[in-house]
């Protein structure tokens, strides 16, 4: 597979369908192509301190990274097959591993350590996304993609027999299920104020689902937030305003707080799979989507810490 390191612009646009979604794009608005060569990107995390970005490739197990001052590099490989990322409160990289069925931990002095592997005895299935809720708990999901084939991990048998939401809370080690009702939890992310958790579901029926967050750990009132077509929910992010970015088989597409479709940013692969706001001021759009990585600078400012 052949990779570019230069950056090209492509001439696939925008599908706007409300003034707010218009109100996103800066005049010129385009998307960029920053890499091609992965076989499945996914997981895309914004690293501030290195203004760089950092993403899956997981059939292939390595992490890649990418800067504008230095374009592309391999980050990790082997990697425990990762797929989702996110930092914590203190920066450090907290990661999904399909390889390991564990939530892993690089710490400040680059040592990779387990968070949580199992759930009462049990290993997990294979942890698919993260995030980390500002009193430190880390939130994620286990469906069992990366054990249903070699292809994202190595093919095994579900112990816990459920694909459950987890909360974990990494000083003490404690692991709650938070969510149990779902045939393949996916994608996760807080709304601004972390009163609401969305969490998608990419086996039937492939939706959004919206949590009120009670207690500040306990999840209530599911409701379904969107049907996303075409494909499914894989990942999403909200901006500063509440907005859904989600990704789609078509792109990356832009929901309201109320689940009003405001407009699509087309993404010219098969498939694309999760996205993250990163940059100085969190206004450009990173997107994994399956062999390559694009970003788009916007006028809406991510929510994501630090
Ligand atoms: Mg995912």
């Amino acid at each position: 597979m052949t990779t570019y390191r230069t950056t090209e612009e492509v001439r696939e646009g925008f599908e706007i369908y409300d003034e707010r979604f218009q109100a996103m794009l800066p005049a010129g608005a385009k998307l960029l192509k920053h890499y091609t060569g992965t076989e499945w990107a996914e997981g895309p995390v914004y690293i501030s301190n290195d203004d760089c970005l950092l993403w899956s490739d997981i059939p292939n197990d390595r992490m890649m990274r990418w800067s504008d001052a230095e374009g592309d590099s391999v980050f990790r490989q082997p990697c425990g097959y990762t797929n989702g990322h996110s930092r914590d409160r203190q920066g450090r990289l907290v990661s999904c591993e399909h390889g390991g069925r564990r939530i892993s931990r690089t710490e400040t002095d680059g040592t990779v350590i387990t968070l949580v592997d199992n759930y009462q005895g049990k290993r997990l299935n294979s942890p698919n996304d993260i995030v980390v809720k500002s009193d430190g708990s880390i939130w994620f999901t286990d469906p069992p993609y990366g054990i249903l084939s070699d292809r994202e991990g190595h093919k095994a048998e579900s112990e816990i027999g459920a694909n459950y939401v987890y909360r974990l809370e990494p000083d003490s080690g404690k692991l709650d299920i938070a969510g149990d009702d779902f045939d393949m939890p996916n994608g996760l992310c807080f709304s601004p104020d972390e009163s609401l958790l969305y969490i998608s579901d990419t086996g039937e029926p492939g939706h959004i689902r919206v949590f009120d967050v009670a207690d500040g750990k306990r999840l209530i009132n599911s409701r379904e937030f969107a049907v996303v077509r075409p494909g499914k929910p894989d990942g999403f992010r909200c901006d500063s305003d509440g907005n859904i970015f989600t990704s789609a088989w078509d792109g990356i597409q832009v929901y309201s707080p109320q689940a009003e479709l405001l407009g699509k940013i087309l993404v010219p692969e098969q498939r694309t799979a999760n996205c993250c706001f990163g940059g100085p001021d969190k206004k450009r759009l990173y997107i994994a989507a399956d062999h390559s990585m694009y970003s788009v600078v916007l006028n809406a400012r991510g929510d994501q810490t630090p």
